[in-house]
C-alpha cells in the first residue's frame, strides 16, 4: 500500500467523547483526490447538533480527570502522541498526499515536523508557571498563576492538516485546555485519525473532540456557543475577519493565523546562489499553496535581469506532477475553484503589464489541476499580482534601487506574516529587520521554523502567536492571588 491509491476509499467518522461516531443526521460527505480524480475519502458530516454535544463535551471535559492531572502526566500523554505519530507517519502522510495533492516526499516530511511540535509542547506542560510579588510590604505576597482558558475551538485550513493543528492542540493541552477541532473539509482525514493516537496515547475521553464538516455549519457554531472560550484559528484572511468580529461581539479570546504576501529582498552582495535555491524553494514549496509563500521577490535592479534568468532556468527544472511520485516537487492545486482563482491572476497580471517569464498557462490536464511555475517581471507594488494572496506556484518580481526603497515596497501590502533579506551587510540586515513589518524576518535563509520560535502575523495576517511560550500566554488566563501577612487593619476600625 506503500504510496499508492487505497482500492477503498477511507471512511471517517466524528470523535466525540473518546469514541468515534456517524454525524446525528447520518449524512457523510466525500473528497476526490485532486491529483488522481479519484474518491479517497468518505466522512460523516458534523451538522449543528453534533457540533453543541461536542462543544458540551468538551466543556465537561474541564471538570474531569485533565483537570487535576500534573503538568508530567500530562507531558507524559503529549509526548506518546509525537511517537505515535512517528509510528503512523508512512499512512498519515499518504492521506494527506491524497486529500491535498502535496508531494508525498514534503508530506512525510511534514509528519516529522507535526510529531516535533508533540515534543516541544511537552516541556511546555511542566513549565506552566507564574511569578510572586514579594515586595508590597511585610503584610503581603502576591502570586499570578496561570489557569487554562478553558474550551478551545480550533479550525484548520487544508495546506498542513496535521502540521497546522499541531501548531495548536499539543500546547493547548500542556496547559490544560479541552479542544474542539474543525479540519478543512478538503483534508480532514489525518486530524481525525490523530482523536485514535489521542486516545491510545492515554488521553481521557471528552478532552479533545474532532468534528469533520463545513465552515458555515460547524464552524459558525464553534465560534458563537456560550460554552466555548477561545477560538484558534488558522485560515484566510476574510474567514478571520468573520471570526474576530463574531468574538469580538462576545469577548471570547481569539487567535488569528491568516494570509501573507511575503517578501524576499535580495541585495547584490549576497550569496546568488543560497538567495536563488531560497526564491525557488519559498514560491513552488506546497505548489504556493503556503502562508509563508515567498511569492514576491525584490531585487536589486544591477542583478535583476541576470538573477531573473536564473530563477526562470531552476524553475524549469522543478518537477510537476503525480504527487505520488518521491521525485515530484509540485503536485495537484487543491481545487478546480482554486485553480480559477490563481488563473484570474494570470489575467490581471498582463492586464496590469506584467511580463510573463515562465508559465502563466491554464492546466490542460483533466485528471488533476497541475499548474507549471509561473513567473512574472516588471511587477510593481500596485498591482494586483503583488498584493494579493494568489496561493500557487506564482512569483512576482519586483526591483529597487536604495534601501528605502526596499523598505517601502516589502511593507505596501496589507498582509505582514514573514519576509526575508538577504545581504552580507550585517547592519543593513538588522536595519531592514528592526523596519519590515512582518511576524518573523529571516536573514540569508527562508521558510525555516523552529517549534521554539513563536509564530504570528502583523497586520491582516492575524492576530496572536503560536508556539513557542508565547503559546502558554495564548492559551491560559492569567490570575493574581494577593495574600495577606498576619493582623489586618480594618476600614472602619482605622
Ligand atoms: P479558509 O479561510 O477558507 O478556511 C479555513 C477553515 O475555516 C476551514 O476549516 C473552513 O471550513 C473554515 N471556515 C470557513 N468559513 C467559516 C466560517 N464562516 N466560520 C468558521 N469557520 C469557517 O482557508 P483555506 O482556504 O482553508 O486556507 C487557505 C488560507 O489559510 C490562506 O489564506 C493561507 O494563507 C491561510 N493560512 C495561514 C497560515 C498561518 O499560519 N498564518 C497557515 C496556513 C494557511
Amino acid at each position: 500500500m506503500k504510496n499508492q491509491i487505497p482500492k477503498k476509499p477511507f471512511e471517517y467518522q466524528l470523535f466525540i467523547d473518546g469514541e468515534y461516531k456517524e454525524a446525528i443526521s447520518g449524512k457523510r460527505f466525500e473528497r476526490y483526490s485532486p491529483a488522481h480524480n479519484v474518491l479517497v475519502g468518505t466522512y460523516a458530516e458534523a451538522a449543528k447538533e453534533d457540533t453543541e454535544l461536542a462543544i458540551e463535551t468538551a466543556s465537561a471535559a474541564l471538570k474531569g480527570p485533565w483537570a487535576s492531572m500534573s503538568g508530567a502526566e500530562r507531558a507524559a500523554i503529549i509526548l506518546k502522541t509525537a511517537q505515535l505519530i512517528r509510528e503512523n507517519a508512512e499512512d498519515l502522510a499518504l492521506i494527506e498526499t491524497l486529500e491535498s495533492g502535496k508531494p508525498i516526499s514534503q508530506a512525510n516530511d511534514e509528519m516529522e515536523w507535526a510529531a516535533s511540535n508533540w515534543d516541544y509542547a511537552a516541556t511546555l506542560a511542566r513549565h506552566n508557571k507564574g511569578e510572586s510579588y514579594n515586595s508590597l510590604g511585610d503584610d503581603m505576597l502576591a502570586l499570578t498563576v496561570r489557569e487554562p482558558i478553558g474550551v478551545v475551538s480550533m479550525i484548520t485550513p487544508w495546506n498542513f492538516p496535521l502540521l497546522i493543528i499541531s501548531q495548536k492542540l499539543p500546547l493547548a493541552l500542556a496547559v490544560g485546555c479541552t479542544a474542539v477541532i474543525k479540519p478543512s473539509e478538503f483534508t480532514s482525514g489525518t486530524t481525525i485519525h490523530l482523536g485514535a493516537l489521542l486516545k491510545e496515547a492515554g488521553l481521557p475521553d471528552g478532552v479533545v473532540n474532532i468534528l469533520s464538516g463545513f465552515g458555515q455549519t460547524v464552524g459558525e457554531v464553534m465560534t458563537d456557543h456560550p460554552k466555548v472560550d477561545m477560538v484558534s484559528f488558522t485560515g484566510s484572511s476574510p474567514v478571520g475577519k468573520l471570526i474576530a468580529s463574531k468574538t469580538g461581539a462576545n469577548l471570547k479570546k481569539v487567535e488569528l493565523e491568516l494570509g501573507g504576501k511575503n517578501p524576499q529582498i535580495i541585495f547584490p552582495d549576497c550569496d546568488l546562489e543560497a538567495a536563488l535555491d531560497a526564491v525557488v524553494f519559498g514560491v513552488y514549496f506546497n505548489m504556493g499553496e503556503c502562508c509563508n509563500g515567498g511569492s514576491r521577490i525584490i531585487l536589486h535592479k544591477s542583478i535583476a535581469d541576470d538573477f531573473t534568468k536564473k530563477i526562470v532556468a531552476l524553475s524549469k527544472k522543478v518537477k510537476v506532477g503525480d504527487p505520488l511520485d518521491p521525485k515530484v516537487k509540485v503536485g495537484a492545486i487543491i481545487s478546480d475553484k482554486h485553480a480559477n482563482k490563481i488563473y484570474s491572476y494570470f489575467d490581471s497580471a498582463l492586464e496590469e503589464g506584467a511580463k510573463v517569464e515562465l508559465g502563466g498557462n491554464k492546466s490542460n490536464d483533466d485528471n488533476g489541476c497541475f499548474i507549471q511555475p509561473t513567473i512574472y517581471s516588471g511587477v510593481t507594488a500596485d498591482m494586483k499580482i503583488a498584493k494579493e494572496e494568489i496561493f500557487g506556484p506564482v512569483l512576482s518580481v519586483l526591483t529597487f534601487e536604495t534601501e528605502a526603497e526596499a523598505l517601502e515596497i516589502a511593507n505596501s501590502t496589507s498582509f505582514g506574516l514573514s519576509a526575508s533579506v538577504w545581504t552580507k551587510d550585517i547592519d543593513r540586515a538588522m536595519r531592514l529587520s528592526r523596519s519590515i513589518e512582518a511576524g518573523t524576518v529571516w536573514i540569508n535563509t527562508y521558510m525555516s521554523g523552529y517549534a521554539e520560535l513563536p509564530f504570528g502575523g502583523y497586520k491582516e495576517s492575524g492576530l496572536g502567536r503560536e508556539m513557542g511560550t508565547a503559546a502558554i500566554d495564548e492559551f491560559t488566563e492569567l490570575k493574581t492571588i494577593q495574600v495577606h501577612i498576619g493582623e489586618r487593619t480594618g476600614w472602619w476600625t482605622k
